[in-house]
């Protein structure tokens, strides 16, 4: 039996992780939920799954969530401080990590100390700090599993193969709500919410519809396998059938397939490398008839190259482009910025940066909080 640390239970991710819980209710249980601040969904969950712990992180909502839970005999916290400190204070041995952005370093950094095993979904602490997450991981024996589809599949392609032997990595990307487009000005928030295969939250849908979803997953991918920046590539792949591939020194490529829905990977990640039932629909391959591949348009989305080139620059590059990305994505949907002016943003951030090539976990902090106060007060 499993017992999971779900944060971000109430997101995108956190209901398909629960999903998974229900369907094999034999192998998890759940040991801690957290959530922003959907309070009503989040009492919710934890009246069917019995958690020991909760978590809300707004204020406003934790005296709510307190008078629903407690005579449950469930503890229910509040704070940032707590909230880093779920992984450890909780007996569940698994952090499914499913919160938005780069506020979940903390909790993996935690939960990587206190020995618990990491389903990264939160892409974001790997691009800005991945190699002091590879270290703690070292360190402390920590198996971290990617969510991510994209990951997913590589990790699926290299079952049983000689890591030595990898050429090359090839990301998919849909290529977003605008792909084909000859001009990106005057998009408005609700048309870049509009993904056309994914549903996703807010945040990286707006990264997919401009490519910095791959930019960072190029980022992610470095950190997760053993592939130099310049060996892994981008396909533009607008089915979202393949979802990533893995090419060998031979010429040959390995892929793997599946219909765009997260449960295939959070479960694989759950249950590495085992593969459970799942109930949900099938791929019907003569259904879906054509599969096709693509060049990304990198003069209209410039993210690709940005995101390589912070990776190649090294230091704390990635985290000084993840966080610009933040800021840039909140104003964007604030209506604060134009579309085009999220890559502006980003690389005037970029080309004003200092970078600490030997960062630590507190420059991360300090840099995230500078950017954004930088960018979103000013
Ligand atoms: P979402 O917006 O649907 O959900 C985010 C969750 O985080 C919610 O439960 C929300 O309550 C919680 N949250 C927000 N602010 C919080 C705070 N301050 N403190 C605590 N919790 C807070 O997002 P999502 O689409 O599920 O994505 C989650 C992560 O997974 C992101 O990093 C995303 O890049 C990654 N990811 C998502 C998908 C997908 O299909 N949705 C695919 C791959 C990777
Ligand atoms: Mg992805």
């Amino acid at each position: 039996m499993q017992h999971l640390i779900i944060v971000g239970s109430t997101g995108s991710i956190g209901n398909s992780t629960l999903d998974i819980v229900r369907q094999h209710p034999d192998r998890f249980c759940v040991a801690a939920l957290a959530a922003g601040s959907n309070s009503d969904l989040l009492i919710k969950q934890a009246l069917e799954f019995r958690p020991q712990l909760v978590h809300i992180a707004a204020p406003d909502r934790y005296q709510q969530v307190r008078d629903a839970l407690v005579s449950e005999g469930i503890e229910v916290l509040s704070g940032q401080e707590e909230l880093q400190q779920l992984p450890s204070r909780s007996k569940g041995g698994t952090l499914v990590n499913a919160i938005v952005g780069n506020r979940g370093l903390a909790v993996v950094v935690n939960a990587i100390e206190a020995g618990k095993r990491i389903c990264l979904a939160n892409k974001e602490p790997l691009v800005s700090a991945g190699r002091l997450v590879r270290k703690l991981l070292e360190r402390h024996q920590v198996q971290l599993l990617p969510i991510d589809s994209e990951h997913s599949a590589i990790l699926q392609c290299i079952q049983g193969e000689d890591p030595r032997q990898i050429r090359r990595i090839i990301l998919t990307a849909s290529g977003g709500t605008f792909r084909g487009r000859r001009s990106l000005s005057g998009i408005t928030p609700a048309e870049a919410l509009n993904h056309p295969n994914w549903s996703m939250g807010n945040k990286i849908t707006i990264d997919s519809a401009t490519l910095m979803n791959k930019g960072l997953e190029l980022i992610e991918a470095y950190w997760l396998y053993p592939v130099t920046a310049d060996r892994i590539d981008i396909v533009i792949h607008p089915q979202s059938i393949v979802h990533s591939l893995v090419e060998f020194n031979d010429g040959s490529m390995k892929a793997q397939l599946g219909l765009p829905d997260m449960r295939i990977p959070i479960q694989y990640a759950l249950t590495f490398p085992e593969h459970l039932d799942l109930k949900m629909d099938r791929l019907d391959l003569a259904a879906i008839g054509t599969l096709t591949f693509e060049e990304p348009d990198e003069q209209l989305f410039p993210s690709l190259r940005i995101a390589r080139e912070a990776l190649q620059r090294g230091g704390t590059y990635p985290a000084a482009l993840n966080a610009a990305n933040e800021a840039a994505v909140e104003l964007f949907l604030k209506g604060q910025i134009e579309f085009t002016g999220i890559f502006q943003l980003i690389e005037e951030t970029l080309a004003n940066h200092t970078s600490i090539e030997n960062y630590t976990l507190e420059d991360i902090f300090a840099l995230d909080e500078e950017i954004h106060s930088q960018l979103v007060a000013s």
